[in-house]
């Protein structure tokens, strides 16, 4: 086998600071942009994010049409929803206020708009056929809501795909917003859970990429066109992930105990778009592959705080709940990087030994639950043993992401990771 020789740093531009909102209006003219679609979901469309958003368009003269029917953790047919009013309305750009549903909802809305496909056409294979995406998109301004995904910096859109009960997407560079607007007043008045699932997920991105294959451990692609966008880590997208990491350990519980804290709050938002830039470009592993199939088995858990109109494993909860369990198994591949990050959480590791690696991160990970009142692993959501032959039956495809632990997982490997993480503490 040929391995890889290079890597690619491709981001957002990013703007960010208190009240930027309201500057969307002056960069959507740049852009050239004549008619926008403002993407939302039906919780903030009577917000004030929303309602900057819609007057500074309209205050330069852009037609601004609200669709504000995003699902949180979206599927094929929300999705679908959203792109056939894409399709009517004949926009030339796209403006998403919102959490991560709603930053990939616009996404796809914007790819299938500009070149119609069927559904699955541009879906990630096995379960798609992953066809490349034929060129650029229209302009697309995300404005995020939550710290969390970091949808704002990467080229990644996913759904639950409900006909099989799993989470896929659609991923290429061209999905890659044009611009993150980064507005701290916006994240103001998130209730307490959802700051704490955004938070540990931005956590896990920055864990993930931070220990993932070495890019160049991964085949070399055949053309350059086909280098993926998570493409292992390097030594640029570690220095996103390493700051990401330290902000996290040092802000959440900040934020969680008192939301007015603006130092912390502001900290929590650019960890979430640090960490969207080192996940965008070096990927996510084992603990985002094992999430999509937790998600698509919530029964009847419905976190605090979350709308509940369905039921709903927030994602940045079934992430983190198998991380613990996750870094036990591959610090071996790597005890250096698996202590640094123990490290950057804050654990003393001078004197501790490479065998101890995993145990002393997958320890810094239960420490922060804790302290964030997170469910005491997927038995507390309602998912065990019995579940766990479904759960790897619906990790084994998310090879995109799976490929890129530093230590191979099979079957049994899965199968034990999920059993490990039944109850944590
Ligand atoms: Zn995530």
């Amino acid at each position: 086998m040929i391995f890889e020789t290079a890597f690619t740093m491709d981001t957002s531009s990013i703007k960010f600071g208190p009240g930027v909102t309201r500057e969307v209006g002056h960069e959507m003219q740049q852009l050239g942009v004549k008619r926008v679609m403002v993407v939302t979901d039906p919780n903030l469309a009577n917000s004030e994010p929303v309602a900057v958003t819609l007057a500074t368009l309209r205050a330069v003269g852009i037609d601004a049409v609200l669709f504000d029917q995003v699902r949180v953790e979206p599927s094929d047919a929300s999705f679908q929803e959203a792109i056939r009013f894409a399709v009517q309305g004949r926009f030339d750009g796209y403006v998403v206020v919102g959490g991560g549903s709603s930053m990939d909802t616009a996404k796809a809305a914007n790819l299938y708009a500009t070149y119609p496909a069927e559904f699955l056409a541009y879906v990630n294979p096995p379960i798609g056929e992953g066809r490349p995406v034929p060129g650029s998109l229209k302009p697309l301004i995300a404005i995020p809501t939550t710290a969390g995904t970091g949808s704002e910096t990467t080229g990644v859109a996913i759904f639950d795909f409900l006909e099989m009960h799993a989470k896929t997407g659609i991923a290429h560079r061209a999905l890659r917003p044009a611009m993150g607007i980064i507005d701290p007043d916006n994240t103001r008045t998130l209730p307490k859970m959802v700051v704490a699932c955004s938070g540990l997920d931005v956590l896990s991105h920055a864990l993930e990429s931070l220990t993932a294959l070495p890019y160049g451990q991964r085949p070399a692609p055949e053309h350059p066109r086909l280098r993926p966008a998570y493409q292992g880590s390097n030594p640029i997208s570690d220095i996103w992930s390493t700051r990401a990491i330290e902000m996290v350990a040092q802000n959440l519980v900040r934020v969680l105990e008192d939301p007015e804290d603006d130092a912390a709050r502001s900290a929590m938002l650019l960890a979430a778009t640090f960490a969207g830039v080192g996940f965008g470009n070096a990927g996510v592993h084992l603990p985002h592959g094992m999430s999509y199939p937790v998600s698509g088995l919530a029964r009847d858990y419905v976190a605090e705080g979350y709308p509940a109109h369905h039921p709903m494993i927030p994602h940045g909860m079934s992430v983190i709940l198998t991380a613990p369990a996750v870094f036990r198994f591959t610090a071996a591949a790597n005890p250096e990087r698996h202590l640094y990050a123990a490290r950057l959480m804050g654990v003393e590791v001078s004197e501790a030994r490479a065998e101890d690696a995993g145990d002393l991160l997958a320890g810094a990970i239960i420490a922060l639950l804790r302290k964030t009142a997170m469910p005491n692993g997927l038995k507390a959501v309602g998912v065990g043993p019995e579940d766990v032959d479904q759960l790897v039956a619906g990790t084994l495809p998310q090879h995109r992401v799976t490929k890129l632990s530093p230590r191979a997982a099979n079957a049994d490997d899965l199968k034990q990771l999920f059993l490990e993480s039944m109850t944590l503490w």
